[in-house]
């Protein structure tokens, strides 16, 4: 059981000014687990006073010095593997087995990412009569979701200190305890103070406030589309630069001459992944009418796979959902497909055999789906897969790119040529072919619905940058 009692601002472990607290439940025993501050207003403005003021001194810092802090963090983060591992098991239902790879390993590897990247901050370009440099934003409030809580953090933290930003970090409600070694992190390599400020609490309280205050110059936000909505009118009479990374309802196209073992194989296992809490999931498998069949019994047998268990035991494959919210969610999607009369292939409503406690879902595969059925429109943000079938590759294109959103697609063809040409003509930020893997010199984030941002790569460090123009130079 971990109670933290405290925020860290200015370098300092700071009381907060009252004596609510937030409870977090382990989602495989419905137990308390651990329990933090709940901040107020007034929390949250004394941790963007010290944010800017720490920002003139942070901002002059050189480039190499800020690598060389950025590399010590990351090699402290490696140092506390195992404590970054824990909290994911616990607070988020991860199974120990894959916690490292999916939760920890990629942060590592994107602070390192980004402390080689402070050395563009001091690249200038000259063209003609004009100096082209770039400068920190300045302060920046990072709002992150529970599904990937340690990823999301450094996705935001490690650009915005590369590029010399001081920053408000605000974790989700479920999912606070990796914030709080990083902050831990931050003290021991000695960051300057104000520089890192860690905040908890209830988004909609003290999310205005991380939008909208004078001190903020950018919110980076991920999480879902209503609550994104709200930051960007909250931040907008303050004309302050928002990143949003939304919801989404990917795409994947298998057309008739691919490996459909390997695609199904592939789009099966993306979307258990993390029990299906993934934004950028493939949760449209699209398939040739003809192998509609094949697709579903293969999904099926695949789905049976998972193993679904206590994420502190190694042979788990799948755990809980975060929260009993989530459940519910996600059991009246099931509801919903069933009502509107997709096909239930594998799984269902009711809880895996032997779990009558914990958040518990079973891995679900629906076919015969039409892509109006709100299993197929709406985000489901849980280990379900809707498979639907297209007459012509023209109509497949046509239903990947019918949704309101757009972050992520896939086209599993016969080859890359094949793939290469219906990639293009789909609308999202990104798009895996053939089964390629997550890069981070891939920048990730959304077309319409899904956000209007970009993280990772050298696009995510330009989110944190303004642009200075010298003239006549
Ligand atoms: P959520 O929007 O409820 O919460 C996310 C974060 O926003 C939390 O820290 C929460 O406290 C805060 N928040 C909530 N309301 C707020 C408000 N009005 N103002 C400011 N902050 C507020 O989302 P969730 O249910 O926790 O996360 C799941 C959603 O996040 C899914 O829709 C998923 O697709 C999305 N997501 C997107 C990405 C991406 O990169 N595109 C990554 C992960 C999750």
């Amino acid at each position: 059981m971990q109670h933290r009692d405290r925020f860290y601002i200015n370098g300092q472990w700071e009381a907060p000014s009252g004596e609510e607290r937030l409870e977090v439940l382990n989602p495989a025993t419905e137990g308390l687990c651990a329990s933090v501050p709940r901040a107020s207003s007034e929390d949250v403005e004394k941790a963007l006073s010290a944010a800017q003021a720490a920002l003139p001194a942070w901002a002059a810092t050189s480039a190499q010095r800020r690598y060389e802090l950025l590399m010590a963090a990351a090699d402290e983060m490696q140092r506390r593997y195992d404590e970054l591992c824990d909290v994911h098991v616990t607070t988020l239902g991860s199974p120990i087995q894959t916690t490292g790879a999916i939760h920890v390993d990629g942060p590592i590897e994107g602070m390192r990412y980004y402390a080689e990247r402070a050395f563009k901050m001091e690249q200038t370009e000259r063209k003609e009569g004009v100096v082209i440099s770039h400068e920190p934003i300045g302060v920046c409030s990072l709002i992150n979701p529970w599904n990937y809580p340690l990823s999301q953090l450094i996705g935001k933290l490690a650009p915005a200190l590369a590029a010399g930003c001081t920053v408000v970090a605000k974790p989700a409600e479920q999912t606070p305890l990796q914030d709080f070694i990083m902050a831990e992190i931050f003290d021991s390599i000695g960051l300057p103070p104000g520089v890192f400020n860690l905040v908890t609490g209830v988004g909609p309280e003290i999310g205005p406030v991380m939008a909208g205050h004078p001190y903020v110059d950018m919110v980076s936000f991920t999480g879902s589309t209503t609550a994104g909505a709200n930051v960007a009118e909250n931040a907008a009479p303050g004309i302050k630069r928002v990143c949003q990374e939304l919801g989404g309802k990917s795409p994947l196209v298998i057309t008739e001459e691919a490996d459909l073992n390997a695609a199904v194989r592939l789009c099966v296992e993306n979307v258990m992944a993390n029990t299906g809490q993934t934004c950028d999931a493939l949760t449209r498998m699209l398939v040739p009418r003809k192998q509609l069949q094949q697709a579903a019994k293969l999904a099926g047998e695949i789905a049976k796979e998972q193993i679904v268990g206590d994420p502190g035991d190694s042979s788990t494959t799948m755990g809980p959902l975060v929260s009993r919210r989530q459940k519910d969610l996600v059991v009246g999607f099931i509801q919903s497909g069933l009502e509107d009369g997709a096909t239930l292939i594998e799984g269902g409503v009711e809880a895996p055999e032997g779990f009558s406690k914990g958040y518990y879902i079973r891995p679900t595969i629906f076919s015969d789906v039409r892509n109006d059925m709100k299993i197929a429109r709406e985000e489901i943000f849980g280990p379900v897969l809707c498979i639907i079938a297209y007459d012509t590759l023209e109509e497949a294109i046509e239903i990947a790119n019918d949704t309101a959103y757009g972050l992520s697609s896939a086209v599993y063809a016969r080859d890359v040529d094949e793939a290469l040409p219906i990639a293009r003509r789909l609308k999202a930020g990104q798009c895996y072919i053939q089964g390629a893997e997550f890069s981070f010199d891939a920048p990730f984030g959304g077309y319409k619905q899904s956000g209007n941002g970009r993280e990772w790569g050298d696009e995510g460090l330009l989110e944190y940058v303004e642009t200075k123009a010298i003239l006549g130079a």
